[in-house]
């Protein structure tokens, strides 16, 4: 985990939020490859939820809606966690989390200036009682007193069910259909953590598919979604045996949900999720009072809705921290070749000799117009190369002397470190054929 959070700064994945002003719990900010790379998960992700299907189309709500839309959906008093605060020191856990209590509660503390042991600890730890907590972040709009309450939104899920209707009527989607969104969430997080596992502001990736309200066929379409949404993420890469599913006990399932399962990745701080499957049930749009007719029987039901519900931030994590091994010479991003920022870079040998690097630059240009292309002539090849392992470009292409005389490239396969040589008239298709594996 430390050498991800190190590699994620030092070259331009992820930086702490306001760091200049001491950061600001719960924040980050994507630098140039991390905004590539979170772009390229979303790019996917909605290529195999929207563009690959007949039954799903996109919306893009607004943050902020009407607070009534809160009260109803039932976030304004059930979007809640236990809290609890330790008296020594005031740190404030989940009352659900016992593995981070546990932790807490064995840890040296400091009082007063002085430490204190861990037996110390153990023997005079109290925690007040849970309180509960509630999620939704408070806005403020208008410019006079009183000034109107709003939230900005928990989960972007509402923003599907308000526009329910309008979806039906301007797209004539029949049921079975489904509404698919990415954008961002907001949640006044008691401990967040885990860099950017828990934060305030992140991003969220949803499904919600209508059916029947019809007991078996309604659990069919889960199980459905369950492992459409397990095999994305091993068809991107992620290694199968870091992978699980997880089902809720009735104790823990969010407030809507008739029974959920989660996809759990082996992170470094345990078995976590980053996308439940709830089956949502008539909860949402009976709150807010909508319902759908059938166009041939004409007769009117309120649908149930099963949804798939992934973070955009926790899966750009768990792919950096499946990718990233480090090997004898080298540390490398073996990340899936869709995903990577880069596709390829561009090197010519010597950066001193203007004949290699003029026509290193055609190239390159040339290559620029249809992949995400690197250029790099500092320091020598080796060195580059490390470079590039490191932030995972697939391939590197070298313009040496060789080339001056037959107008061929060296391409380099970042996972085997096997060489080609490759004409330069051919790079493009060469690259196109091996990038879309
Ligand atoms: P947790 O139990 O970890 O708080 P949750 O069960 O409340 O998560 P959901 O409400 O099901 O999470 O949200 C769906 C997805 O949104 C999660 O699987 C996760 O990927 C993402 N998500 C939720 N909360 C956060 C957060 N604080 N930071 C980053 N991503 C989050």
């Amino acid at each position: 985990m430390d050498d991800i959070v190190s590699l994620a700064k030092r070259r331009g994945f992820i930086y702490p939020g306001s760091e200049i002003y001491g950061g600001i719990a719960g924040f980050w900010d994507y630098g140039p490859l991390g905004v590539e790379l979170k772009n390229n998960i979303k790019r996917e992700w909605w290529k195999s939820m929207v563009y690959e299907r007949d039954d799903v189309v996109g919306i893009d709500a607004a943050i902020i809606m009407n607070p009534k839309v809160w009260e109803a959906s039932g976030h304004t008093t059930a979007f809640t966690d236990p809290l609890i605060e330790c008296k020594l020191c005031h740190s404030r856990f989940r009352a659900d989390k016992k593995d981070e209590i546990e932790f807490h509660s064995s840890s040296p503390h400091i009082i007063e200036g002085e430490t204190r042991s861990k037996d110390w600890v153990r023997e005079h730890i109290e925690w007040t009682e849970p309180k509960k907590f509630n999620l939704l972040t408070e806005v403020f709009l208008g410019v006079t007193e009183p000034k109107q309450k709003a939230y900005l939104r928990g989960e972007i899920t509402q923003g599907v069910f308000v526009n329910f209707k309008n979806v039906v009527s301007s797209s004539r989607k029949k049921i079975p259909f489904g509404i698919a969104q990415v954008g961002k969430a907001f949640r006044n997080e008691i401990t967040p953590g885990n860099f950017t596992y828990r934060s305030r502001e992140f991003e969220q990736m949803e499904l919600e598919y209508f059916v029947k309200p019809d007991e078996k066929g309604s659990q069919s379409t889960f199980e459905y979604w369950k492992e459409q949404r397990m095999n994305w993420y091993k068809s991107l890469g992620i290694d199968a045996k870091n992978l699980r599913f997880r089902e809720h006990t009735p104790d823990e399932r969010a407030h809507y949900a008739r029974f959920a399962v989660d996809i759990e990745y082996n992170a470094p701080f345990g078995w976590s999720e980053f996308e439940g499957i709830h089956h949502r049930g008539d909860w949402d749009l009976s709150r807010h009072k909508l319902t759908y007719k059938d166009p041939e029987s004409n007769q009117e039901f309120t649908p149930w809705v099963i949804e798939t519900s992934g973070g955009v931030d926790r899966s750009l994590l768990f792919f950096l921290l499946d990718a990233y091994k480090k090997e004898k010479d080298r540390s490398i991003l073996k990340i899936h070749p869709k995903l990577s920022p880069y596709k390829v870079a561009v090197f010519p040998l010597l950066a001193n000799k203007p004949e290699l690097v003029t026509k290193a630059q055609d190239v390159y240009n040339e290559l620029k117009s249809s992949f995400f292309t690197a250029w790099d002539d500092r320091g020598n090849i080796g060195k580059r190369y490390y470079s590039q392992d490191e932030i995972g470009t697939p391939f590197c292409v070298t313009i040496d002397y060789v080339t001056l005389e037959d107008d061929t490239v060296t391409v380099r396969d970042r996972d085997t470190m096997k060489q080609e040589r490759v004409g330069i008239s051919k790079v493009k298709t060469y690259l196109k054929s091996k990038l879309t594996v």
